[in-house]
């Protein structure tokens, strides 16, 4: 777990990102890693990121803490390793607040881990409504239909999936930590 400037802490599961992005700004920590793949090739696991996380919590003052910041915290890698479900699990467990960003449906897999808390929100990124576009520019991660699918999944199990509108959901966009995000508010 890192200070971060967007929010209080930030912690990176993975390093490298099999979405794999073309506008992706976490692109430069290739120059931390001595990776010559290009990004979305290459994934380093950090394996002990639980455990770490663990020791951290009970010694760190409570702060909010961004899942993830340089990395997508529910790429495909997490269905194998479950990394990202560990930390959550010590978060939830610690009651401390979390922010969830993410491209992926597969954050309906912790649906019932983050219902435990009330300090959880999640944010899905939606850059565009073409899906010819989002192939273009974010080939290997999820439609937009899945992840309006998953925004509705949080919905309808009472999770905070960064706001509303009456009427339904409506989509507005909105540029957050560096990322467009989908908004859907709650009434
Ligand atoms: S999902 Fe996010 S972290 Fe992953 S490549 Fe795309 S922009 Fe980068």
């Amino acid at each position: 777990m890192s200070k971060s400037k967007v929010f209080d802490y930030v912690i990176n599961p993975y390093i490298g990102c099999q979405h794999g992005c073309t506008y992706c700004y976490a692109r430069f920590m290739k120059r931390f890693t001595g990776h010559k793949e290009a990004w979305g090739e290459f994934v380093d696991v950090k394996i002990i990121a639980a455990a770490l996380l663990q020791r951290e919590v009970e010694k760190m003052p409570p702060g909010r803490v961004w899942v993830s910041g340089v990395c997508d915290p529910y790429q495909p890698l997490e269905k194998t390793y479950e990394l990202t479900k560990k930390c959550l699990e010590i978060l939830v467990r610690h009651d401390w607040p979390i922010t969830i960003q993410t491209k992926s449906p597969l954050v309906l897999r912790d649906v019932n881990l983050l219902r435990e808390t009330d300090k959880v929100e999640v944010g899905l990124s939606v850059t565009t409504g073409d899906e010819g576009v989002r192939q273009l520019f974010e080939p290997s991660a999820p439609s937009i239909k899945e992840r309006i699918k998953a925004l509705e999944g949080l919905r309808l199990a009472g999770i905070r999936c960064l706001g509303l509108f009456p009427n339904g959901i409506m989509f507005a966009t909105c540029l957050f930590g560096g990322r467009l995000y989908l908004i859907v508010i709650e009434d």
